[in-house]
């Protein structure tokens, strides 16, 4: 990858520089990291050797020789000798909660599954107890580069669930603790009327919606840079393994799944599912909805498109809608959701550990095509996450997991082209970057875009929030696949440094 250095880094992010750039600059910082790679992350592929921060945002971003006027007495430099700097990892589908009260026990991958499976009934009850699972996940986040997540689903239709991780009082405790500053990520939290992996009833959801939407206005709501509530999670089906994910294919079995909606026929539930999606978009909420079957997502996109149609309505892009894993997305329903503007929020990670699982049960043709990786990637609608606890939240894992699936996916069809031996490596080494840029955006600058908040996090430019990850090496010299051998050295949230590795 070439080097691209902005002529001046004021002028990189468009702002008037209205002082010579040496006076304004001159021992201000904050915060300097020097002597590396910066991967800012943007489209074009920048990158840079240093970054100033002063009081919490970017202020330059440029060789070391630039940045170092920046360096002053009050100044904390990091010599970074070569390690890379990435923005903080935005870890778009995580259950903060449930992660904080569950952890080391993940659902898949863990490290003692016999006592993974141990862990059942009620993890927290308290408040206190619910304070300090949010506290435990935002250190082991930040242990691992992680300054964003989305806490997808909390809310009163879990207020008598099984666990007690998704209850109304979570939102409570994140408000009082983006109020006194002790998050250690930025949050994006979706609330959940109906109950979590379970049947929901359009009254009972379209009811929420109405309330949601009166709310949003509420006196003493959160500083929208550490904590936003700006839609709610819906569950359309369950999933492929447990034959519930709905489906045009057939499951081993000859079914076809169903339908996560109270309602006496199929075509009931289908028609409330879509009603819960039109009301919520019409309402001026982000929609997340967990969808796995083909017929499920085909359902939401016709929804999302019919309401957007409506007079007076948003546009889909502008509300960010998600789709929430997609397993059996089509390559055909992945561009329609570049066309509409809504997000494909997939997990690597359940694609490596359940795709002969899933060849099991609906064919290994089917479980082949799922998980479309590379077509939303492509597309541009891709966002990776972890689903924590159900994976545990290692991004260069799942950057890694993915890479290998786009490979395995590509094959040997590349057909025969002109040019030497030379010519064929020096491509594939460049599609191998492309890629690995891809997947990293994918967890930095594109949920950003998911949150909406593209315009100040998830690159590293002037002028955004200083939320940044250093690691140990520069992956790309590493690659996709040994990135989960690269640690994470110091994790600067807001400008702070609030993870720095010992050992
Ligand atoms: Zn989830």
């Amino acid at each position: 990858m070439t080097g691209r250095f902005p002529a001046s880094a004021d002028a990189a992010a468009g702002a008037a520089p209205s002082e010579p750039a040496g006076e304004v600059a001159a021992g201000r910082a904050d915060l300097v990291l020097r002597g590396g790679a910066v991967l800012v992350m943007d489209a074009a592929a920048t990158r840079a050797e240093a970054v100033a921060v002063v009081g919490g945002r970017i202020a330059a971003v440029g060789s070391s020789d630039e940045i170092d006027r920046w360096i002053g007495p009050a100044t904390r430099v990091v010599d970074l000798a070569g390690r890379a700097v990435l923005p903080g990892i935005n870890d778009s589908h995580l259950h903060g909660s449930w992660l904080g009260a569950r952890w080391p026990h993940t659902f898949f991958g863990a490290a003692d599954p016999a006592a993974a499976a141990q862990v059942a009934g009620t993890l927290v009850r308290t408040r206190e107890e619910r304070r300090a699972a949010i506290l435990r996940a935002g250190r082991l986040l930040a242990s691992s580069g992680i300054t964003s997540y989305t806490e997808p689903g909390i809310g009163p239709g879990e207020d008598d669930g099984e666990t007690g991780c998704f209850h109304s009082e979570v939102l409570d405790v994140y408000r009082e603790l983006a109020a006194s500053g002790e998050l250690l990520q930025r949050v994006t939290l979706l609330s959940l009327y109906g109950i979590l992996d379970g049947p929901s009833d359009l009254s009972v959801v379209r009811a929420g919606i109405s309330s949601h939407a009166a709310d949003a206005g509420e006196p003493g709501a959160s500083d929208p840079a550490w904590l936003r509530v700006p839609g709610v999670k819906i569950f359309g089906d369950l999933i492929p393994l447990s034959r519930q994910a709905w489906t045009d294919r057939s499951y081993d079995d000859g079914t076809h799944g169903d339908l996560l909606v109270r309602g006496d026929t199929i075509e009931r539930r289908a028609a409330d599912l879509a009603e819960m999606v039109r009301a919520a978009h019409l309402a001026g909420l982000q929609v997340g909805v967990h969808a796995t079957g083909d017929r499920t997502i085909g359902l939401v996109l016709d929804a999302i498109a019919d309401a957007e149609a409506e007079p007076g309505a948003q546009r889909a892009r502008d509300l960010g809608h998600v789709i929430i894993h997609g397993d059996l997305a089509t390559p055909a329903q992945v561009r329609r959701m570049a066309e509409l503007g809504v997000w494909l929020n997939a997990q690597a990670g359940i694609a490596a550990q359940t795709e002969e699982w899933l060849a099991g049960l609906m064919g290994a043709d089917v479980a082949a095509e799922a998980w479309p990786f590379a077509e939303a990637l492509a597309a541009g609608v891709l966002v990776l996450s972890s689903d924590a606890p159900v994976l545990d939240f290692d991004w260069r894992r799942g950057v890694a997991d993915a890479d290998a699936r786009i490979v395995a996916g590509v094959g040997g069809g590349a057909g025969a082209r002109e040019g030497g031996v030379g010519d064929h490596i020096a491509e594939a080494l460049a599609a191998a970057r492309a890629r690995l840029h891809g997947l990293l955006r994918a967890y930095t600058a594109v949920p950003a875009a998911q949150d909406r908040a593209g315009d100040w996090k998830g690159t590293i430019e002037v002028g955004k929030v200083a939320d940044l990850a250093v690691l140990s090496a520069d992956p790309f010299e590493v690659g996709a696949a040994r990135l989960p051998e690269v640690d994470v050295d110091l994790t600067v949230l807001d400008g702070r440094i609030v993870f720095e590795r010992t050992a």
